[in-house]
């Protein structure tokens, strides 16, 4: 049993629960808030504006308590971060269920929903930060290279070699932009209000240069110099002051917190502390915010009229933008719809895993099994370039890109690698953003052929589908990525400490979680998820 709060999740094979699936829920939730993971540790904060894993220190110690005392037989309720019941189940249902940030439609505005948070009963939990499977900035690593390789596809013919990229944002997941632009060839220049952020990405390797405006603008225009130079400053002062300059760039982008602009976007005039410690209700601040909001997106505009090829990164810039004034931020594209799009058709997803025990040797025996598993040259480079490049951030992980048919052989032949001593017990999931499990119309869903962006069925069925079939743990969540209110999305993960229970749990688990996804797209008219139905043999009512 663990007595003492802990701040990053046990290492090694001795057990604080009593089996493993308790033990990895609990290990994956510490791991979470693992200062080397979390970008706010002591504020529960793990990514992506304000998600929280937990929704106070109390009701994460009520959490880590429980899951010590939980039975194989019992499953424990999450209710937005606190725990609110164990209930006798059953072994093959799941030990855990979250449910995370979810509030009636008519109430769930940003309004409405801090009343409720400052209430203390919600909390907003992200995608993976409420749903205890974040791994980190790798996990957005192989997304976001995917996204800019698609995108030098589309305008550039296939590599960003002496094209310049102008974006902001160093956070937990803004920070792979750098990599992902000069991977494909690209330069960056990131601007990030924050210096503690942006020297961070410099500790961890994801930035080469940390400057104010003119060093900073001068190495990113030295054709010899880094790769990726991190500006200082306020991208609502810096953009608009690049443009006005005629500084000219190919892509323009952008990856503050702006889903959550109170909280997430730091307004001109403030520092980022300032920002934190400032009231959302306070007038004055809130036109501060929504006034810098605009005329960043004026520029992002002004880019664009120039020539440049621009898009939303997902963060519901230009619904913010749109709500303030500027109408035209609705011709902005989004990545998704944009880029993204064509692999989410196929069924595609980011599979990701957790080596539980903390031994990076366990992660290379994994990573040898999925390349031998999925033996095709795309996966192999990108499995090469993370061992080479990705620094471990808590508990070794690995992402990957993949569809039906791959998920519940690899997860099979991992569980099987603990059987055989090879390797310790694995947390086996996926992020949120799969192609079935998240409705956000202003990202993953944008543009859908049939119109069905809103539609939240598939991520509620999806969430019920996982539980029926007995997943370690669920979770649900409203507003990941983009805010209360404009997204609904599930996650799930299963233990694999090899044993015949989670074989059952991972047979069932990872055929029928990305075949819904073929379903979503194959309901939805694509080709692409039609035609991976027939060759898996799908069954989909006519
Ligand atoms: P985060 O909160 O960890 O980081 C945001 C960063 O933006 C912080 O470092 C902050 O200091 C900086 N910032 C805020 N206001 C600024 C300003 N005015 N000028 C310059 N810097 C400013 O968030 P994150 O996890 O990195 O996510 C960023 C956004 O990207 C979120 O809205 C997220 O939902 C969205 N997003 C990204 C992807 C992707 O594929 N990479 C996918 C989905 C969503």
């Amino acid at each position: 049993m663990l007595d003492a709060p802990l701040r990053s999740a046990p290492r090694g094979l001795e057990l604080h629960c009593r089996g493993w699936e308790q033990e990895g829920a609990l290990r994956c939730l510490l791991n979470n808030l693992d200062p080397d993971v979390a970008e706010d540790a002591g504020a529960l904060v793990v990514y992506g504006g304000r998600g929280r894993a937990a929704r106070s220190p109390e009701a994460l110690a009520d959490i880590v308590a429980a899951l010590g005392r939980l039975g194989p037989e019992e499953t424990l309720v999450v209710q937005s971060g606190k725990a609110v019941a164990v209930l006798p189940t059953h072994p093959d249902a799941p030990r855990v269920l979250i449910s995370t940030a979810m509030v009636v439609p008519a109430w769930s505005d940003e309004d409405s929903f801090r009343r409720l948070e400052d209430a203390g009963l919600t909390m907003y939990g992200q995608m993976t930060a409420g749903g205890w499977f974040y791994i980190g900035t790798q996990g957005i690593l192989g997304f976001t290279y995917e996204t800019f390789r698609a995108v030098a596809e589309a305008h550039f013919g296939g590599t960003l070699a002496g094209k310049r990229v102008l974006t902001a944002g160093l956070g937990g997941m803004g920070g792979a932009q750098g990599f992902a632009v000069t991977r494909n060839g690209g330069r960056a220049l990131v601007v990030e209000v924050d210096p503690l952020r942006a020297e961070r990405r410099l500790k961890d390797g994801w930035v080469d240069l940390v400057a104010g405006y003119d060093d900073a603008l001068a190495a990113h225009l030295d054709p010899g110099g880094p790769g990726t130079v991190a500006l200082v400053g306020n991208a609502a002062d810096v953009v608009p002051r690049l443009l006005a300059e005629s500084v000219q760039f190919d892509v323009v982008t952008d990856q503050t917190a702006a889903h959550d602009p109170l909280r997430g976007y730091v307004p001109r005039g403030f520092t980022a502390e300032e920002a934190a410690g400032a009231e959302p209700d306070d007038a004055r601040f809130r036109s501060a915010v929504f006034d810098s909001l605009a005329a960043h997106v004026r520029a992002l505009l002004g880019y664009r009229d120039r020539g440049a090829v621009v898009f939303e990164y997902g963060n519901g810039l230009r619904a913010q933008a749109v709500a303030h004034g500027v109408e035209e931020a609705d011709s902005i594209s989004g990545f998704v719809s944009a880029y993204v799009r064509p692999i989410l058709a196929r069924g595609i997803g980011p599979f990701r895993w957790i080596c539980l025990t903390g031994d990076a040797a366990d992660l290379r025996e994994t990573e040898d099994v999925v390349m031998d598993v999925v033996n095709t040259d795309s996966l192999r480079a990108w499995i090469e370039l993370a061992r080479e490049r990705v620094p471990l951030q808590g508990l070794p992980a690995r992402i990957c890109w993949l569809g039906l048919g791959e998920r519940d052989r690899v997860a099979l032949a991992l569980n099987e690698l603990v059987r055989s001593g090879a390797c310790g017990p694995l947390a086996l999931g996926r992020d949120h953003m799969d192609p079935a499990s998240v409705a956000s119309p202003t990202r993953e869903t944008e543009g859908m052929r049939d119109g069905s962006d809103a539609i939240a069925d598939w991520p509620v069925l999806s969430a019920l589908l996982n539980a029926a079939q007995g997943a370690s743990w669920v979770a649900i969540g409203n507003g990941g990525g983009v805010g209360v209110g404009r997204s609904i999305h599930s996650g799930m993960v299963v233990v694999a400490d090899g044993s015949e229970l989670a074989e059952r749990k991972i047979r069932r688990v990872f055929w029928t979680d990305p075949a819904l996804g073929v379903a979503r797209y194959a309901d939805a008219g694509y080709p692409e998820a039609l035609a991976e139905a027939e060759r898996h043999g799908l069954v989909i009512p006519p």
